[in-house]
Order: C-alpha cells, then structure tokens, then sequence
C-alpha cells in the first residue's frame, strides 16, 4: 500500500514526492507516461555527446530565495544569465527584450540617455483605455511598429490567435527597457543546473520511500495498485475525462539538429518573430551549459495545434472553462492538482515549485500522516 500516487515526474510531481517521503516519511509511487523524469525539464546528452533539453531550452531563474534554497539541495549551480536577439527581416540581429540598443540599432540613432528612449517610445505609443489584451500591453507602450516588428507575427505564430485575442498577461511577461540591459530575466537568481536538470531530479526521487515507475501511464494504475491519495500534474481537463469539454493547450514540434561546428549563433536563443518563418526560435544549448565541444547542438520551435500539451492558453473564455474544472477539482477528495497543467496556469518552473511547497504546506495542516481521512 502506497501513501500517496503521484501522477507525472515533473517539477510538481518531483518536489512533492521528495516532500512526502522525506518530512512525513510516507511511501510515495510516482509514475510518468513518458519513458524518463524530469517532465518538460528533461535534458540528456544527444549522440555527439552535447547536453540539449528534449523539450526546449529551459533557463532557471527566479526572485524567490525559498524556492532557489529548496533547489540548492538536490544540485549545484552554473551562473547564467539568458540573452536573446531577435533577427528581423532585413537580417539585422537586435536585442529581445527591447531595449535602447535595440532602438538605436534598428533607426540608426544614437541615443544615449532612458529620457531619451522614453521620449521615443512615448511619441509612438497608442492610447489604450483599458489595457486587456496582449495587444494593448504593447501599442499602449511602444506604438504599431515596434508592436508589429517584434510582438505581432512571434505571437500569431506561437498561439494561432493574435496577441488582441489573448490575455495581456501573455506578452506582459517580455518587459520593455528604457536602458542597455539586455539580459532575458533580471531575477534574482538566474542559474543552470550544474549537471543538468535530470541528474537534479534523479537526486530528488532518490529516497528509499519513493519508486518511480516511467513509461506508464495513469489509465494502468488506477484501480490496479493500492494508494490512498492522488497528486495529479497531469492535463486537469483529462483528469475527468473531458466532461466538459477540452482545455486549448498550445503544443510545439522541435527540430533538433548537431552542427559540425563550434558554435552557430551569438547567444543561447535566437528569436524569429516575422512570419515569413514558420519557427519562433532557435537555441542552441552551449551558451547555457557552457559545454566546451567542437560540434554544437541547436532546437527550433515550430508551434503546432496538436500535440503534448505545453501551454495553457490565457484567453476569458478558457479561464472560464478551466473554472468548472477547477471547482470539479476542489470537490474531489484525496486528489491534490499541481503544476503548469493541472491548474492549467502559465507558470515558469520556480512558480512551480513554489506552489508544490504551498500544497505540501496545506497538506501537512490538513492531512494526518499515513493514515487515511
Ligand atoms: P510537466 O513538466 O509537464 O510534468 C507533467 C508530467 O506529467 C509530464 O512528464 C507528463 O508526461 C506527465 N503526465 C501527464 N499526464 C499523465 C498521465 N495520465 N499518466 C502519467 N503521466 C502523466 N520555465 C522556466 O522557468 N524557464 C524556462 O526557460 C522555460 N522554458 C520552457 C520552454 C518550453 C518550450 C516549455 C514548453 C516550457 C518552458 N518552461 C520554462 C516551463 C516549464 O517547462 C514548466 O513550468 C514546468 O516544466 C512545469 O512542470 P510541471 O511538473 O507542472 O509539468
Ligand atoms: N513574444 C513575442 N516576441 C518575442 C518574444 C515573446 O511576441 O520575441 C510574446 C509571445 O506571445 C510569447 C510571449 O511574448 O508567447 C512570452 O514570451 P516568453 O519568451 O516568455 O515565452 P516562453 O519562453 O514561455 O515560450
């Protein structure tokens, strides 16, 4: 008899399972339909030997101290800080966030002060009344062109909707900067795992009280083996059979390739946002790993309808949908819902892991160990 089944191996799943087995000493089983932990984290060295994540580049950073301590138990840490440019259709690469390089470079200007690029962005900037949409978040900062060069087409081609049909919280997530900072994220703390994400996962799942059982999925569990309670990371929609319809998750198809060369491009993510390219991007993993190889290994991003399941598509009538998931959710005991997918939320991985610890908080006030409500 299991204390607990937990369903996808995860961040969500991973640190709730290592939290179980090691504070309440309970014994947890954690299954994953695919073939390896880590969820979309997963990272492994490709024939060439070059570490490259399966699922896309994926750079840890956060401003939370609680989530980076908890982490710094299971792996060291590489100082990263992410760069990206974007490359326009006149082949000129400028820096994404845009910045004042990225204004400078593209006009032929040579401003020089934050009053003078705000200047520049003000005279173009659109007056929105209410900023709702990810379209707003944008003209309403920097004006149509700037919106159009850089935000319309990436976002057409990530989504399938233009930004005016999703939530502003979509692009709100790319800042726009006044200065010459032209780093991804200004967390905190903005690291790689030293050794790679899987060997950081693989640390956390070994516990005497934990068996992790891949390429299994939850159809061939439940009913099967005893367990008293569930955490489910899985799709919430697919949780209750899509009662009431399916959840929109966008998907992506990714490219992989080795080059036989040193490197490819100048910095870890290269953003395409015309749509005169059907990809969003192309990152290429040394720049984060700081991998020393003669050869180089890049992904590109080809967003897609179908697929595994990536990302929850922030747009009303989708949060309205995930509700009454939600409350179907909240009235089902003895099953906890946690991470990107089961609470169908766009959380990077910190957040992630941040709400695993608050449930596991709210586990421990509610739920006596081992025994059964
Ligand atoms: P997942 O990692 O999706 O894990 C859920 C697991 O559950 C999966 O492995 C799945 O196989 C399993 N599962 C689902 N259903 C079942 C079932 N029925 N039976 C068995 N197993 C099941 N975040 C960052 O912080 N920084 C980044 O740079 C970053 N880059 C990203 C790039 C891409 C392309 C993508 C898609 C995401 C990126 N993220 C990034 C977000 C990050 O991947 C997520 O926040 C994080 O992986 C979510 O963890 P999770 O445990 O909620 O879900
Ligand atoms: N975005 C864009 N152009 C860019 C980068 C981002 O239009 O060059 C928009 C796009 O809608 C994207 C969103 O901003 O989905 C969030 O970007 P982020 O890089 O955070 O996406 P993620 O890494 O989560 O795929």
């Amino acid at each position: 008899m299991f204390d607990w089944l937990v369903v996808g191996a995860g961040f969500a799943g991973a640190t709730l399972a290592e939290r179980l087995a090691t504070v309440r000493g309970e014994r947890v089983l954690v299954i994953d339909r695919r073939d390896h932990i880590a969820g979309n984290a997963y990272d492994e060295q490709d024939a060439a030997g070059i570490l490259m994540h399966r699922y896309g580049p994926h750079i840890f950073h956060t401003n939370s101290d609680a989530v980076f301590e908890h982490l710094s138990r299971f792996t060291k840490w590489r100082a990263y800080e992410h760069r990206v440019l974007a490359k326009l259709a006149d082949g000129k690469l400028v820096p994404m966030p845009i910045n004042r390089t990225t204004v400078n470079r593209m006009n032929d200007l040579s401003l020089t002060t934050e009053e003078e690029v705000e200047a520049f962005f003000n005279e173009r900037a659109e007056k929105v009344d209410e900023i709702r949409s990810s379209e707003d978040v944008v003209v309403s900062r920097v004006g149509r062109h700037l919106y159009e060069t850089f935000f319309r087409g990436y976002t057409r081609k990530q989504w399938g909707l233009d930004p005016s049909e999703l939530d502003k919280s979509v692009t709100s997530r790319v800042p726009t900067r006044a200065n010459t900072d032209d780093r991804y994220f200004t967390d905190t703390h903005q690291f790689m795992p030293l050794d790679g994400y899987t060997a950081m996962f693989k640390r956390m799942l070994d516990h005497p009280n934990i068996t992790v059982i891949t390429g299994t999925d939850y159809s061939a569990i439940k009913g099967k083996v005893p367990y008293r309670r569930t955490i489910w990371t899985g799709p919430v929609d697919e949780f209750f059979g899509f009662e009431h319809g399916k959840l929109p998750y966008r998907s992506l198809t990714f490219k992989h390739e080795t080059l036989d060369q040193e490197w490819y491009q100048p910095c870890g993510t290269v953003n395409y946002p015309g749509e005169e390219v059907p990809f969003t991007r192309i990152s290429e993993y040394k720049h984060l790993t700081g991998q020393v190889a003669d050869k180089t290994t890049i992904t590109t991003e080809f967003p897609a309808a179908e697929g595994d399941p990536y990302y929850p598509v922030p747009r009303p009538e989708n949060a309205a949908l995930y509700k009454r998931y939600e409350a179907m959710a909240d009235a089902t005991p003895d099953v906890w819902f946690v991470g990107r997918l089961a609470t169908y939320r766009y959380y990077n991985m910190d957040q992630v892991v941040a709400q695993a610890l608050a449930t596991f908080r709210r586990i421990e006030a509610s739920v006596p160990v081992g025994a059964a409500e």
